[in-house]
């Protein structure tokens, strides 16, 4: 029987290291042995008391220090392997724990206080909550300045729970008026810790997070539950007893889900709806709400912390915002730039020179300047594509529009890639001959750069067709598409690899 606890107990530390024997360890533990582990431990917990029933208190603490210290590493090896910061702070939660059961260890052996309790250790175990409420409430896209801000909350919190504590206890421990205070905050604390880990569940949607929340959320439930059968129904239970099992159960389970390894997945569906959204934007919301509310309790007994907690929950959110917003807008400008770039080339793309040429050519009707467009389109580019492979293709689509882009000087001039193998320019308050003269820069230029071609030419050469309008007085600017296309194609009738250039015929003044 001990021989088999033995190696029970070894494998879960093995199954702790964070080397490469990590994935080996994991595997190992799918399926029932990890809840075979829990079993071994707990009847361990129960055993071990009664062999040495001299040291049973001592030895039942043991095991309560050492239940959700086992409970932190997983988390933490979890952390490694995920990247999910919420792991990291729900291990610092159950070493804050470990350490407040540590501490009434201390208390009871080494300063030899007949309780066990102090001050200290109950702080711990408020404290305890901060990370959590923290994991929870921050959600983790945001920008790092916002979770500082966050985190601050978070601080401010734990030091509000701190100055709470101590409203009716002292180092020494609580007297029974403020035992039934300290139930009612770890209730509360306990509720809505299940409370949000279970709603964040329901709104999240990457399979990792999801992991995270659906095991902070079996957690926090038995936690709970555990919690309040301890506190309301054996509050006057002394340490050392087989009801001390019901204390392990949450952190065990907690391993059990953890190095179970079953996966809760990527939530299927498309994109997150109303509510997942809803429930994303307000769960920042938690931290001031939960500061406000410790401060409301602190208002009679500490009226200055209270204060300090109204003015730091609403100004530090307010910080918030302003911090969240500038990141939105941030955001938005980088999208809506990400938006008229064409992916494969890095020039505008076909929407940037739609709104570019309605813009230019409303300004050269107000300015009576002329303007031009270049249709450009590579020679027998699917001979290209069928001779070298679509990736050559594509890697002579980046040559050319370098090139393109690369011959036009004046900040006006627009170079956009139109479509597949065809690009577009705009050259402003330029007459029909600058215009050409460019044109047959440009296809000189991607004839010179030699690129090899399947094509008859033996290298990548384009095709420009010129359109040119002197004077505008309409809004047609499509019919200068059209002349250039109409250009283009004589180009390419007349053998390719050439630049050809055609005038618009100016629509009778009045008429536009
Ligand atoms: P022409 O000289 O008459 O212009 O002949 P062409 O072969 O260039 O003309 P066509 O319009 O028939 O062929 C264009 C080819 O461009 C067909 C398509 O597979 C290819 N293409 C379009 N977009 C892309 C792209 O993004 N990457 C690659 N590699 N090929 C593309
Ligand atoms: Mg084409
Ligand atoms: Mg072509």
């Amino acid at each position: 029987m001990l021989h088999k606890m033995g190696m029970a107990l070894s494998s879960i530390a093995r199954s702790f290291l964070p080397t490469h024997r990590a994935g080996e360890a994991s595997r190992m533990w799918r399926g029932p042995t990890v809840w075979i582990a829990v079993g071994v431990f707990l009847a361990c917990h129960a055993l071990l008391p009664r062999l040495f029933p001299g040291h049973a208190l001592l030895v039942s603490l043991c095991f309560l220090v050492l239940a959700p210290l086992m409970a932190g590493v997983a988390c933490m090896r979890h952390g490694f392997a995920s990247r999910v910061q919420g792991w990291w702070l729900l291990a610092a939660a159950l070493t804050l724990w470990a350490g407040g059961m540590a501490v009434n260890v201390l208390a009871l052996f080494a300063l030899a206080n007949a309780s066990g309790e102090t001050g200290v250790s109950m702080l711990l175990f408020v404290l305890y909550g901060v990370p959590i409420i923290f994991a929870i409430a921050s959600p983790r896209d945001d920008a790092w300045p916002v979770r500082l801000v966050d985190a601050l909350l978070a601080l401010a919190l734990g030091l509000l729970f701190f100055v709470h504590t101590f409203a009716f206890a002292t180092m020494a421990g609580t007297d029974h008026a403020g035992e039934a205070s300290l139930r009612l905050m770890f209730d509360i604390e306990n509720l809505l810790v299940a409370i949000f880990a279970l709603v964040r569940l329901g709104a999240s949607r990457q399979g990792p997070e999801r992991d995270f929340l659906r095991a902070l959320s079996i957690y926090a439930c038995i936690y709970m539950a555990s919690a309040a059968y301890m506190n309301h129904m054996q509050f006057d239970t002394d340490y050392g007893g087989p009801v001390d099992l019901v204390i392990d159960l949450p952190f065990l389970v907690l391993m059990a889900v953890v190095l179970g390894g079953r996966q809760a997945g990527e939530k299927a569906g498309p994109g997150q709806n109303v509510g997942e959204r809803l429930i994303l934007a307000v769960s920042p919301l938690m931290l001031p709400a939960m500061l406000l509310a410790v401060s409301a309790a602190l208002l009679a007994s500490h009226p200055v912390w209270a204060v300090a907690g109204f003015a730091m929950a609403t100004l530090v959110y307010g910080l918030r915002n302003v911090l969240a917003h500038l990141g939105n807008l941030e955001e938005r400008d980088r999208l809506e730039r990400l938006a008229q770039v064409d992916g494969l080339t890095g020039l505008p793309n076909r929407r940037c020179f739609d709104e570019t040429l309605a813009r230019e050519w409303a300004r050269a009707r107000r300015s009576g300047t002329g303007i031009a467009l270049l249709m450009i389109d590579i020679d027998h580019f699917k001979l290209l594509n069928d001779g070298l492979g679509h990736p050559e293709g594509d890697r002579r689509l980046r040559d050319v529009a370098r090139v393109l882009s690369g011959c036009t000087n004046r900040a006006s001039d627009l170079v956009a890639r139109y479509g597949g193998e065809e690009f577009v320019a705009i050259l402003l308050g330029v007459n029909a001959i600058q215009a050409g003269q460019m044109a047959e820069i440009m296809r000189a230029s991607v004839q010179r750069l030699g690129l090899p071609s399947p094509a008859p030419m033996g290298r990548v050469t384009i095709s420009i067709g010129v359109g040119h309008a002197a004077q505008i007085t309409d809004n047609h600017s499509d019919q200068l598409l059209a002349v250039a296309d109409a250009a283009l194609y004589e180009a390419k009738r007349d053998g390719r690899n050439a630049v050809r250039v055609q005038m618009r015929q100016e629509p009778l003044q009045g008429l536009g």
